[in-house]
């Protein structure tokens, strides 16, 4: 990412906007998705520890955008199968998303997305939402919890047309909710 001389002091206004390119890509780019099946739990817990101190509570230097990439891991918030689906800028998430499949149900929950407040409204979620859908067909999608009043016109949107629209319902018996 290059900013012109004259932002030499990279000015607020010009890394909010490189954030958002950034992101941008990033959205049109979720069919990129590298895995990490065999990753140990302790190493994902440290991620998301670090993503926590580092990323979501204060931010960090847009300058580090650098590389874009979708990662699917080990769920570092829940056991019991559960995964995360999380698009990386920088070093950091700037989404992340957990969900769960039940293919004898066929049903798949997502819980709590979360984009970054510098990359929020540009299609992260909804790419990654539209992209499990791609990966999986054939589901019924669901939320594990409730909508926040803020969050219910977003998921009237992504959920327009997707069976189960994203409604609220608990995991099925075959899934233990970590
Ligand atoms: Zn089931």
């Amino acid at each position: 990412m290059t900013f012109p001389d004259s932002a030499k002091g990279s000015t607020r206004d010009d890394l909010a906007e490189g954030a958002r390119e950034a992101a941008l890509r990033l959205a049109g780019q979720a069919h990129v998705v590298g895995r990490d099946p065999d990753t140990e739990p302790w190493r994902v817990l440290i991620q998301w520890i670090r993503w926590w101190l580092s990323g979501w509570r204060r931010g960090w230097p847009v300058a580090a955008v650098r590389d874009a990439l979708w990662q699917d891991m080990v769920s570092g918030e829940r056991s019991g199968g559960w995964r995360t689906r999380a698009a990386v800028l920088g070093r950091e998430h700037a989404f992340a998303v957990d969900y769960h499949l039940c293919r004898r149900c066929r049903l798949g929950w997502v819980e709590r997305p979360h984009t970054m407040p510098e990359y929020q409204r540009c299609g992260l979620a909804s790419a990654a939402l539209a992209q499990l859908r791609a990966e999986h067909p054939g589901l019924f999608w669901h939320m594990l919890g409730g909508h926040f009043r803020e969050s219910r016109p977003f998921w009237a949107a992504v959920g327009a047309g997707v069976p189960g629209g994203y409604q609220q319902r608990e995991v099925c018996p075959h899934i233990t909710n970590g």
